[in-house]
């Protein structure tokens, strides 16, 4: 994504006219998507226009081809489903369909091709830019096309946008929707859950993905559910009834109420035969469970997309326009994905391969093959998976000299997924063998109370959908007192402790690395697990929490929006939380199609306001019929101490003359959340787990287990065994913050992040890795546009 200048310079790339579609099942985030492409194309001085019913439009062309203009998508960012219809089409399977298709496109002077849908109809695409020169050829032969247009368009351009539910083409972590679908699955599974455990109940949920397992999987570790079924990892045959009635007899043993299975609508054995949902109730009907089943169908595809959808969709389709206008002839299409939180580009023939080879080596029963060619978290969450249902069976638990102590503590403000990652955590080690504490109320619940206590199986398996924290938290820190703090880790003999939080755990580690030398205890493996809806911790661009409040500000803004857009005259001013972290703020602001974004690392001032005003009142002149929606200012609690939500109202309110008048919205707390996310969830249970592993290799030697732990983990962190148990070789290495950066997942030590990119006045990292966001809000928000124009 370039920044404000380069897009400047952009600006003066020629005209060029491109087609957008929604092709294949629809998916939540499409509409944001198509509204991306065809602000960003409009942005660049390019006439988009969008193919009506997936490639019908192409094939039949008049009506069903035709250009959108800036206000066509206007609002676009919160709706669900597709605006411009999506099909499957069989004629343009057919030669003779992508040849009228062919003749539509060069007959409208369009030579670009941005498509948003799931694997089919990349490939569709694909063929069809290889099959270009021949179709050109022939409808030449035809007398239909004259040379000159031949000569004109003689190539064509291709740009992939994953849209699909089904989160199941290579190259990408994910695909657009498939979150708002396991955000779908997991509401209704939490519904399901209460009756469930009512009435002490089975059910079998079954979900879409006839070919891949991901949101099987996902919604498996999210619902806490005992058992999934999946098509990349299929059971034995005839055995898996028996394996499933083990591990929920076991489960039933241990205190759990209900039953909870998923099963992909693909689900199969290792002969290839199906695995059904009616299957899977017989089996627990024969346990004795009183077994219903839920088959959640289209339900998977409704509502409105999450923001994580929302945010994917429009940084796609505003990269996916950059990447025509940057295409050379000689240049792969590409396929725009996201690898952990950064948007990248893929060669798109590669991704159509790797994602088809998938189904074959389904087919070939080569299973191992198949779920190594899935997205690079697939495996390690099946794994993850495990850790948290069936591995408590003793399978994976150490020799005696290698279990631990673990204990968790809850610092700093709460957020949703504490509880989620706690029980995670605490699964994934009681599985091992280890003793697992927590911390109740946080330090200061430890400084004068001593309150530490073990956790087991009961005491946190439906921990997984609760928000807040379970254990307690507060904002105290060690330096409170250092020395008690101290004695009861010695006490329990603690080897390796995990702090949940926000910016006040980031300096809790800090405090108890620089106390090693006068407390040797804290010499043990330590680390950080951000969780904050602030997302302000140094050395992540994720925390836990931070996805599930943007989901409540998405759902907070939409509703306010419509009431905006009833009045009709109104704009709402919406005051966000963030601290002095415009995140926030700006990825609210982009997710939610607001006009501006006042964040603490933009001054804002009276320059800026009256801009903002300016591109007010130049929306409200566009503001008619159909086209017509409610205003949104969003702004971070701290952007400016002058400036309050209230004093920028009553500036719109003072300079709408009549015409236009504001309202202040603020949701404080309710941006926590009362349940985690479906993201947060997956998150806290991947994030946990690996926090244990870092434990667990800082303590001995790794291998000990059948993970693949971090390589580099294990050559940075070597631990000197034997005598001198909890001295380290490179000890700040071992008190570290787990996080997310661009497109990697690691673990940074503490002394490095201190020094080199904390900001402590700010309370923040230094490194901003959100300013992105706002560039492309100026963008569709038409900021940029108005600038121009001035
Ligand atoms: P989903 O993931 O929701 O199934 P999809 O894009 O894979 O989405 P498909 O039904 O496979 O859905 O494809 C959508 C459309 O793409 C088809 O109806 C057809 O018009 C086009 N398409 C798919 N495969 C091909 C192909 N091999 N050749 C030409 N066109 C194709």
């Amino acid at each position: 994504i370039k920044n404000g200048s380069e897009l400047k310079s952009q600006e003066k790339i020629p005209k060029k006219k491109i087609a957008v579609m929604t092709s294949g099942g629809d998916s939540q985030g499409m509409c944001a998507a198509v509204r991306a492409v065809v602000r960003a194309g409009i942005f660049y001085e390019c006439d988009v226009f969008a193919c009506f019913e997936g490639y019908s439009g192409l094939v039949k062309g008049g009506n069903l081809l035709r250009k959108l203009g800036w206000e066509d998508v206007r609002g676009w960012t919160s709706l669900g489903g597709t605006l411009i219809g999506t099909a499957r089409c069989m004629e343009f399977k057919e030669r003779s369909g992508r040849l009228s298709a062919a003749y539509n496109m060069v007959t409208n002077g369009i030579d670009a091709l941005i498509v948003c849908g799931g694997d089919g109809s990349l490939t569709g695409a694909d063929l069809f830019r290889s099959e270009w020169p021949s179709l050109l050829e022939e409808l030449y032969e035809q007398q239909k096309l004259a040379k000159f247009q031949i000569e004109k368009y003689k190539t064509l351009k291709i740009v992939g946008l994953v849209g699909s539910i089904d989160n199941d083409m290579a190259c990408t972590d994910a695909t657009i929707g498939a979150y708002s679908s396991l955000e779908r699955i997991c509401e209704m599974v939490d519904y399901i859950d209460a009756t469930a455990e009512s009435h002490s109940r089975a059910f079998v949920v079954e979900v879409m993905g006839r070919h891949c397992g991901w949101l099987g999987l996902m919604a498996g570790i999210a619902t806490g559910a005992d058992a999934i079924f999946i098509p990349e990892r299929p059971p034995e045959v005839g055995k898996w009834k028996d394996d499933l009635k083990t591990v929920c007899k076991r489960h039933r043993e241990k205190g759990r109420r209900k039953t909870v299975v998923i099963v992909s609508e693909g689900a199969i054995d290792r002969e290839l035969n199906a695995i059904t949902s009616d299957a899977v109730k017989d089996v627990l009907v024969e346990m004795g469970l009183d077994t219903r089943t839920t088959i959640l169908g289209h339900v998977q595809r409704g509502g409105t997309a999450v923001a994580f959808d929302r945010m994917l969709a429009t940084l796609q389709g505003v990269d996916a326009v950059k990447a025509v206008l940057e295409m050379t002839p000689d240049t792969p299409s590409p396929m725009i994905g996201i690898l952990e939180s950064k948007i990248v580009r893929q060669p798109l023939v590669r991704a159509v391969e790797l994602t088809k080879s998938v189904a074959t080596a389904i087919a070939n029963k080569d299973f191992d093959k198949a779920i190594s060619l899935r997205d690079s978290t697939f495996l390690e969450s099946y794994q993850n998976f495990l850790s948290v249902s069936s591995n408590d069976d003793g399978s994976q638990t150490l020799p005696e000299d290698k279990r631990l102590n673990i204990a968790v503590i809850h610092v700093g403000a709460p957020s949703s997924g504490l509880n989620a990652a706690t029980r995670a955590a605490c699964l994934y080690c009681l599985s091992r063998g280890h003793t697992f504490y927590a911390i109740e109320n946080g330090f200061s619940g430890l400084v004068r109370h001593g309150s530490i206590k073990k956790l087991n199986w009961s005491d946190v398996e439906n921990w997984h959908s609760l928000g807040g924290s379970e254990i307690g938290t507060n904002r105290t820190l060690p330096s409170q007192d250092l020395g008690t703090v101290a004695f009861y880790l010695q006490q329990h003999d603690i080897q390796g402790l995990m702090i949940i939080g926000g910016f006040e755990a980031f300096t809790a580690l800090r405090e108890l690395e620089q106390a090693r030398e006068k407390y040797p205890i804290f010499n043990m493996p330590l680390c950080v697990l951000p969780a904050t809806v602030s997302n302000n911790v140094p050395g992540t661009q994720y925390s836990l929490g931070s996805d599930t409040c943007l989901n409540q500000l998405v759902k907070y803004c939409d509703e306010v929006k419509q009431s905006a857009s009833a009045s009709r005259r109104r704009v709402f001013v919406v005051e966000v939380q963030g601290g002095n972290s415009g995140y926030v703020a700006s990825y609210t602001g982009l997710v939610t199609g607001a006009l501006t974004v006042y964040t603490p690392e933009k001054k804002t001032s009276l320059r800026s306001i009256q801009e903002d005003i300016e591109l007010l009142r130049d929306n409200f002149a566009h503001d008619e019929g159909a086209n017509r929606s409610g205003k949104l200012f969003i702004r971070n609690e701290k952007a400016s101490t002058i400036y309050t939500t209230q004093l920028i109202a009553d500036i719109i309110k003072e300079h709408g003359s009549g015409k236009f008048e504001s309202r202040t919205g603020i949701p404080g707390h309710v941006q926590q959340g009362k349940v985690p996310s479906s993201m947060d969830r997956i998150n806290a249970t991947r994030f946990a787990i690996k926090c244990c592993e870092f434990i667990e290799n800082l303590n001995f030697d790794v291998n000990a287990s059948n993970r693949n732990p971090d390589p580099e983990v294990r050559l940075r962190f070597k631990y000197s065994n034997g005598q001198k148990k909890n001295l380290l070789k490179k000890e700040s290495d071992s008190a570290s913050v787990i996080g997310i950066d661009g497109s990697q997942f690691k673990f940074q030590s503490i002394e490095d992040l201190w020094l080199n990119e904390a900001d402590f006045v700010l309370r923040k990292g230094k490194t901003i890795h959100w300013e992105h966001m706002n560039e492309i809000n100026d963008m569709l928000s038409g900021r940029l546009m108005l600038r121009k124009q001035n």
